[in-house]
């Protein structure tokens, strides 16, 4: 007989971490998380640059944490040793390098559909996060110059002009960040930074006023080129100006197709339905973290909702 797990966790990012914990505490014996990548955390290992500064109350959300796992303010390197501490817990299984492509509700067990194959639970929690596919621009970008259009700033080598486009908490790191060895450009369509928070506000405002690097309110980009394998950026002032590489911070997508594969109902603008303690309209099958956000949360919430969602479980 296969073996049917209490609780699956699909994702293996601060959300579903939580969640194979509160599993854990509540005695849950039989849990798995899996995980597309090679290890967990991906958002945060591939999105984040290294000793980035971590906030707790991320885009200025102050967040109470109501349950058994804690979090606070750290850097990039503290919150993946804490991440690796907290999966230590009694009883939790993980399953790496394996992507979900779908769950399934078969009379009373979820079929966790993988590629390597399908495993069996009780209750299913998705926790992939909204990373997977980093939102893009409306206009095309050039095959030719894909390797110097980027969503992260990993293949920054240093001594390179760069344009970072978005107005969120993750632009503004990112720009900052990038001066210390690059000259850099921070373009934001709005007239403000209205998103961030006041951390990265103040940055923001110290770095333009000493000329670490270039702020460009108001302004919008129309379209990208290949400018002898570098990026020509035509503003929608009339302008171009080239750059050796472009980073755009635009956030990420909802995995749609993820959420009707796996028959959980959504509404008319794409985002699932979900009930107060993040039950999705598939009994047993909730959610926790990004996924269920317009636009973004913070890793605090995605804690959080990992507890509800297994009070209620455990209710039921
Ligand atoms: C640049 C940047 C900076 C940020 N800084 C902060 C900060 O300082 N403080 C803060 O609180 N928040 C910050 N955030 C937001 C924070 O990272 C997210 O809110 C948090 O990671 C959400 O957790 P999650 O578990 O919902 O999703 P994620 O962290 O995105 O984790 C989802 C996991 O699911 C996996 N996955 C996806 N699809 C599948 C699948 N089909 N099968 C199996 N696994 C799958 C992914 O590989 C990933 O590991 C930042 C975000 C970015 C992009």
């Amino acid at each position: 007989m296969q073996k049917i797990y209490d609780l699956i966790i699909v994702g293996g990012g601060p959300g579903g971490i939580a969640s194979a914990v509160e599993a854990s505490i509540f005695k849950m014996e039989k849990i798995l998380m899996i995980e597309k990548g090679d290890n967990h955390s991906q958002t945060i290992r591939q999105y984040y640059k290294d000793s980035k500064r971590v906030d707790k109350d991320w885009k200025g959300q102050t967040v109470d944490m109501i349950g058994n796992v804690d979090f606070f303010d750290g850097t990039k390197e503290s919150t993946l040793e804490y991440f690796e501490t907290l999966l230590d817990g009694d009883g939790i299984e993980t399953c790496f390098n394996t992507e979900v492509d779908r769950v399934n509700k078969e009379g009373e067990v979820f079929s966790v559909v993988t590629p390597q194959g399908e495993f069996l639970a009780k209750n299913v929690i998705v926790s992939i996060g909204r990373m997977g596919k980093p939102n893009k621009p409306s206009y095309k970008i050039p095959r030719t110059i894909k390797a110097v259009v980027n969503f992260n700033p990993y293949e920054c080598r240093g001594n390179e002009k760069i344009l970072v486009v978005g107005g969120g908490d993750s632009a503004v790191e990112y720009a900052c960040q990038l001066t210390t060895i690059n000259s850099v450009t921070l373009s934001y369509r709005r007239d403000s930074f209205n998103k961030i928070n006041d951390i990265n506000q103040e940055m923001i405002e110290r770095y333009d006023q000493e000329e670490r690097l270039r702020v460009r309110y108001g302004i919008d980009i129309e379209s990208i080129e290949n400018a002898e394998g570098r990026v020509k950026v035509n503003y929608n002032s009339g302008f171009s100006t080239i750059y050796d590489r472009v980073i755009y911070a635009l956030g990420g997508t909802t995995p749609v197709d993820f959420l009707q594969k796996s028959n959980i109902d959504i509404d008319e603008k794409d985002r699932p339905i979900f009930d107060e303690n993040y039950k999705t309209s598939v009994d047993g099958l909730y959610m926790a973290g990004d996924i269920i956000y317009d636009n973004g949360g913070s890793i605090a919430m995605a804690i959080n909702h990992a507890y509800d969602a297994l009070q209620d479980m455990r209710r039921e």
